[in-house]
């Protein structure tokens, strides 16, 4: 195998991955479909998307990865660190150790590698690569800042960490809205799309007053065109407990009396 590769004979020994197939000789040709693909993520994230936004993008328009499966942040970052996409491939990224027949770890220098610049035809340019790679190193860093200071922001807000979502059992986030309003928002529905989750929101002003003081599921429920809200602790509502929504107030904000039923309502699943 290793003299294969001093002789320049290459065989790139990968599973299939998007933007390129394989030729009768086993070379890497550019899948022209998929390999648009891949340009609109690298155009993506050097307009500025992060890997979130980009694999909820991609769902959202129904597109799948090359193994028919739904996009990820950690999928997109794994294309975007690929440097096949410019041309290069790196060989004995793993290598098969003597005493283990048949598998294969990452070579971490115990056998000689080789970095092949222009092996095969790229599709982004070198030049974009790089500015991909320059931009991820970015972020990582500000993410390692935003690390230490997601404890301090976990402190400030009573209600985070609080609020979960019923309909995929996320929390909430806290996001500033329009008119510096704040509300909580499902964070799957954030970060993944309407696809993922099809959420829920509620406004600070409005969960703010009710004393939330441990994990609480929040529904929304209309009554005669009107959203309400219920509030069910988590462990309630793992128990299949749901409690009512609050009353519906009139227009001149006094509350509407109360039918004689109990708090809980427990519905048999
Ligand atoms: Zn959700």
């Amino acid at each position: 195998m290793k003299k294969k590769f001093e002789r320049g004979e290459i065989m790139v020994n990968t599973n299939r991955f998007m933007g390129y197939e394989k030729n009768e000789y086993g070379e890497l040709i550019i899948n022209p479909e998929e390999a648009q693909i891949v340009q609109r993520i690298f155009q993506m994230y050097l307009e500025g998307m992060g890997s979130f936004k980009i694999a909820a993008k991609l769902n959202e328009e129904g597109i799948q990865t090359v193994t028919g499966k739904r996009w990820h942040d950690t999928t997109v970052r794994g294309m975007l660190k690929n440097e096949k996409y410019k041309g290069d491939c790196i060989l004995q990224k793993f290598y098969t150790p003597e005493n283990m027949r048949g598998r294969t770890v990452r070579n971490n220098g115990e056998v000689q590698a080789y970095y092949i610049e222009e092996n095969h035809p790229a599709i982004v340019s070198v030049e974009d690569w790089e500015k991909v790679q320059e931009l991820m190193e970015k972020q990582k860093k500000k993410r390692k800042i935003g690390a230490g200071g997601v404890e301090k922001y976990k402190k400030r807000y009573p209600l985070s960490g609080m609020l979960i979502c019923p309909h995929c059992g996320k929390t909430l986030r806290r996001k500033q809205v329009y008119n510096k309003r704040i509300e909580w928002w499902c964070s799957t529905y954030i970060q993944y799309g309407k696809a993922t989750c099809k959420g829920i929101k509620i406004s600070d002003e409005v969960a703010s007053k009710k004393n939330i003081t441990e994990k609480t599921v929040i529904e929304e429920v209309m009554i005669d065109g009107e959203k309400y809200y219920s509030y069910t602790s988590k462990t309630d509502y793992d128990r299949g407990i749901r409690n009512e929504p609050d009353a519906p107030a009139t227009k001149n904000g006094s509350v509407l009396p109360r039918v004689n039923r109990p708090r809980r309502t427990a519905i048999k699943l």
